[in-house]
Parts: C-alpha cells; structure tokens; sequence
C-alpha cells in the first residue's frame, strides 16, 4: 500500500498522526505530512491504521492505493 497526503486540502486537525503516527507527522509548517518523506509506502503492520486514518480525516486529504 502507498498513501498520498494533500497539504493544499488538509485543516491541521492532528487526528492522522493520533490514528496512526508510524505514517502520518505533523510537519513544520503547520500542516500533516508523510514520515520519511518521498517515501510512501506504508508497512503492511499499519496498512490498517492507515485505512482508519483515511476514513477519518474530515476533508479526505489522505489516499491510498
Ligand atoms: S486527518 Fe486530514 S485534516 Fe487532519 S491532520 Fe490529517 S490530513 Fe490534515
């Protein structure tokens, strides 16, 4: 699996990184972003937390494929 994160979309809220902080970060400007950035793939022991997070956020800033 690799998720995708729209800073453009995302309103801060901090719940991506409370859901799933292996993958998601809140970022120095303000915003949440991948961990390792340019590195998207998930580990499979997260893939669902990652799912959960995708659900989750309040403006569907996050995919998956
Ligand atoms: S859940 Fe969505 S809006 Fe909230 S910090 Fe994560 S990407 Fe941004």
């Amino acid at each position: 699996m690799k998720a995708y994160l729209d800073k453009d979309t995302c309103i801060s809220c901090g719940l991506c990184p409370s859901i799933c902080p292996e993958v998601f970060e809140m970022q120095d400007d303000g915003k949440a972003g991948i961990c390792n950035n340019g590195k998207n793939i998930v580990p499979e022991d997260v893939a669902d937390s990652v799912t959960d997070a995708e659900e989750a956020c309040p403006v569907a800033a996050i995919s998956t494929e």
